[in-house]
């Protein structure tokens, strides 16, 4: 059973718990952008070519092949944002109003975009539907990257509606069963770490059961993932080895960008987990400094706003 909805009623009320979970949720945000800025660094890069640069890269440097300055953050932040600013001005997850969020975000000319969601943002400004046909082809990780507005506002609530939410936000560019099972564990991990579960918890509650279920992602007696590509699996299997294999914040992330392939991404998944399992406590100060001040604001600000819209939609 996930942990959560009766022990979140019972807790809810006290301030100090809620103020932890508030540092967690917040973590989880800046660590998705710090992860994301660290790993663009060394996108598309092999572990070889990364060792032979950097030696080990652990600083928020910039550069990369879309030449960031440091602390700079691509769209694996900027679609979250996106997606929590559609959620706050809706207060619920509507597919629609994420549609037009992730559309406005693409016509202001992002420093990236994934070719499957840029594929289907097109079709939805054609059609105004704003799911995507389903396709076993879309299992990019493109929705995976930014389901940490839909884990925040939706924590506490039923599984079906969490599920639900989840999809939501997926299927507007990414339609496909192995996106939505990596989307919804990673949610519920997330949840369930930001109200206090440990590492082994998430493993056994959420981990094993996604292979179990999708044997596709087993991440245990498999080759080590280096040089991950932008598909779901690869990318669920890299930062599960990183996360569960490493005792820290740093050290998490770290490990998973040293991969290289698709490192801003797989950064970017990992430092949510890794920020929601460690807390604020367990963020390197030179990476919390160094991450763009704008983009600092903006994770601080949306991740308390939509703990407390979760909290009113309870
Ligand atoms: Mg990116």
């Amino acid at each position: 059973m996930r942990i959560l909805c009766g022990l979140f009623e019972v807790f809810r009320a006290g301030g100090l718990i809620q103020l932890y979970r508030n540092d967690r949720a917040i973590a989880a945000y800046l660590g998705l952008a710090i992860g994301d800025a660290l790993g663009a660094t060394v996108e598309f890069m092999t572990p070889r070519e990364i060792a032979a640069q950097y030696g080990v890269h652990d600083t928020l440097r910039g550069g990369g092949w879309l030449r960031l300055k440091p602390g700079q953050v691509t769209d694996d932040t900027t679609m979250s944002l996106a997606l929590g600013c559609s959620i706050l001005a809706q207060r619920k997850v509507d597919a629609l109003s994420a549609a037009h969020a992730f559309d406005a975000w693409m016509r202001g000319k992002p420093v990236d975009i994934g070719n499957t969601v840029r594929r289907n943002l097109l079709q939805f400004r054609k059609t105004g539907n704003p799911e995507a046909p389903y396709s076993d082809h879309d299992a990019g990780n493109g929705a995976a990257m930014r389901v940490l507005p839909i884990a925040l506002a939706t924590l506490g609530q039923p599984e079906e509606t969490v599920r639900a939410a989840s999809r939501a936000q997926a299927h507007v560019t990414h339609n496909s069963t192995l996106s939505d099972a990596a989307c919804e564990c990673l949610v519920f991990m997330v949840q369930d770490a930001l109200l206090g579960a440990d590492k082994n918890h998430l493993l056994h509650q959420y981990a094993h059961p996604l292979v179990a279920q999708h044997p596709e992602f087993k991440f245990r007696a498999v080759r080590q993932s280096s040089n991950p590509s932008g598909y779901v699996v690869d990318t669920i299997q890299a930062v599960f080895q990183s996360f569960f294999d490493t005792d820290d914040f740093r050290g998490c992330l770290i490990d998973v960008v040293n991969r290289g392939g698709d490192a801003d991404t797989t950064g970017a998944i990992a430092g949510m987990l890794a920020g929601a399992a460690y807390g604020l406590k367990g963020i390197p100060a030179g990476w919390l400094t160094t991450l763009n001040n704008d983009t600092r604001h903006a994770c601080k600000t949306q991740a308390k706003a939509l703990f407390e819209l979760g909290l009113t939609l309870q």
